[in-house]
C-alpha cells in the first residue's frame, strides 16, 4: 500500500474526467486521472460526435449545460489547436431532421418559436422540395425538415486525447487503476482505494465514471441511479459525395466523418446492462433506419460496427456537483445521448467549484442529493 498527497483525484478517463483535469490544470491545480482501461475506451471514444446544441429536441432540463458545452467546444477548437498537435476535427455542420409524415412534421415543428429564438443558431422549417435541394439523397417521401445552422461536430476520441495531452503538458497525470472505494476521515475524503490494495491520497475526488458511477452509491451512502443505455453505430463506405449535413430521422442519424471518410450512422437504445458487445439485431435495425433516411446507402459496404454505453439518469438531468454526504467529493455523470456535447461544461463546473468554490452553471436541476440516500 502506498499513499501520496494529491490535490485532486479524478476517477474515469472519459471526456468528463479528462476535461476536468484540463480545466483544473488551467486553474493551476494538479490532478491525477485514474482510468481502469484506457482513456476514451468506452462511450467517449465511440460516440457519433454530433454537437447539435440541443436545438432539434427543444427545451429540456440539460439545456443550460448544453448551451455552455457548445460555447466551450468552440473555445476548445481554438485553444486545443494551439496547445496540442491533435486535430480534433471540430467543424460547423448543419443538421437536417426529416419528417416522413405529417404527424412527424407536426412533432418537429412544435418548438420552432423557441428554436428560432436561440442565439447562435438559424433554424428554418423547409418543405420537402427545399430539403431535397440541400441534400438530394434524402428519402423521397420527406414531407418537410427542420434545418439547423449553428450545430457542429467533433471526433470524440481525438477531442479526449487532445484534452489529455494538453492537461498532461500542464502537469496532470493520467494513470491506470481500478478504483474500488474511497477512504475518509471525519466525513472528509482522504483517498481512493485501488484494486490490489493501493490507496492514493487526495483532498478532492471527482467521480466521472460514466454509467459505472452507480457503483459509487455504496461508497458515498447516496443514491446515484445512473444506468447504462447501450448504443451501436455502423461505419459504411458509400459511393458518391460525402454527406456534409448531419441527416436525422427520429432518434437516428448519418453523416460522413472526416476521420475516416466513412458514413457513421446509428443508433440503438438498448437496456442491456453493462454488456458492450455488438449484435446482428442492432446492425439490421440501424441499416433499416439508415436506408429509410438515405435510400442511396443501399450500395454501401459495412466497414465497422461499434457499441458503447451512455450514462442516463431517471429524470434525464445530469448528476453534477458536490456530494453532500462526503466533503471533498464531486460527481459528474448523466450526459446520456449528449455527453460529448455537455462534457466540457460538466468538467468546467466541477473544476470551478474546486478552484473557486462557485460555478456560473446553474446546478439546482443536477443536484446529486435529489434521489436521496
Ligand atoms: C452510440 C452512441 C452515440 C453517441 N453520440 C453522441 C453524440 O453524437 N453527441 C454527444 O454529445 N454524445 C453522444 N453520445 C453520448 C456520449 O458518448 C456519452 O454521454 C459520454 O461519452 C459519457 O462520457 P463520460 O466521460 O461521462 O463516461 P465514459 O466515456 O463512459 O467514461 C467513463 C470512464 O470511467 C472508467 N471507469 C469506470 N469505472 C471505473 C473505476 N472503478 N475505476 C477507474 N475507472 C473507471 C471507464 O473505464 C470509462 O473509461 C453517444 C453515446 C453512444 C453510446
Amino acid at each position: 500500500m502506498s499513499s501520496n498527497a494529491h490535490d485532486v483525484v479524478i476517477v474515469g478517463g472519459g471526456i468528463t474526467g479528462i476535461a476536468t483535469a484540463y480545466y483544473l490544470a488551467h486553474a493551476g491545480i494538479p490532478s491525477t486521472v485514474i482510468e481502469r482501461d484506457a482513456i476514451a475506451s468506452h462511450a467517449s471514444g465511440f460516440a457519433y460526435g454530433g454537437l447539435s446544441g440541443g436545438i432539434p429536441n427543444g427545451p429540456q432540463p440539460n439545456f443550460p449545460a448544453i448551451a455552455e458545452g457548445m460555447r466551450l467546444h468552440r473555445e476548445l477548437a481554438a485553444s486545443l489547436a494551439e496547445e496540442t498537435d491533435v486535430d480534433i476535427q471540430f467543424q460547423d455542420r448543419p443538421t437536417l431532421k426529416l419528417a416522413l409524415s405529417d404527424t412527424e412534421a407536426a412533432a418537429l415543428r412544435q418548438h420552432l418559436t423557441w428554436q428560432q429564438a436561440q442565439p447562435g443558431y438559424t433554424v428554418q422549417w423547409l418543405d420537402g422540395t427545399a430539403a431535397r435541394a440541400l441534400e438530394p439523397r434524402i428519402a423521397p417521401e420527406t414531407v418537410g425538415a427542420l434545418y439547423v445552422e449553428g450545430s457542429a461536430d467533433v471526433e470524440p476520441y481525438r477531442l479526449t486525447l487532445a484534452l489529455a495531452t494538453a492537461a498532461e503538458k500542464l502537469g496532470a497525470v493520467v494513470r491506470t487503476g481500478t478504483v474500488v472505494g474511497l477512504r475518509q476521515d471525519g466525513g472528509r475524503v482522504t483517498g481512493v482505494a485501488l484494486e490490489g490494495g493501493e490507496v492514493v491520497g487526495c483532498e478532492h475526488v471527482v467521480l466521472a465514471m460514466g454509467p459505472w458511477c452507480a457503483q459509487a452509491s455504496a461508497w458515498l451512502g447516496l443514491d446515484v441511479p445512473v444506468r447504462p443505455l447501450k448504443g451501436q453505430i455502423l461505419r459504411l463506405r458509400a459511393s458518391g459525395e460525402p454527406y456534409r449535413i448531419s441527416i436525422g430521422h427520429g432518434s437516428n442519424y448519418a453523416m460522413t466523418k472526416p476521420a475516416d471518410g466513412l458514413v457513421w450512422t446509428g443508433t440503438t437504445e438498448e437496456d442491456a446492462g453493462f454488456d458492450e458487445s455488438k449484435t446482428t439485431a442492432a446492425r439490421d435495425h440501424i441499416i433499416e433506419a439508415a436506408l429509410r433516411m438515405l435510400p442511396a446507402l443501399a450500395d454501401a459496404e459495412l466497414v465497422l460496427q461499434t457499441a458503447c454505453l451512455r450514462p442516463v439518469t431517471p429524470d434525464n438531468a445530469l448528476i453534477l456537483g458536490r456530494v453532500p454526504t462526503l466533503e471533498g467529493a464531486y460527481i459528474a455523470t448523466g450526459g446520456g445521448r449528449q455527453g460529448i456535447m455537455m462534457g466540457p461544461a460538466m468538467a468546467k463546473a466541477v473544476a470551478d467549484l474546486i478552484a473557486t468554490g462557485a460555478t456560473d452553471l446553474p446546478l439546482d436541476a443536477y443536484d446529486p442529493a435529489r434521489f436521496g440516500t
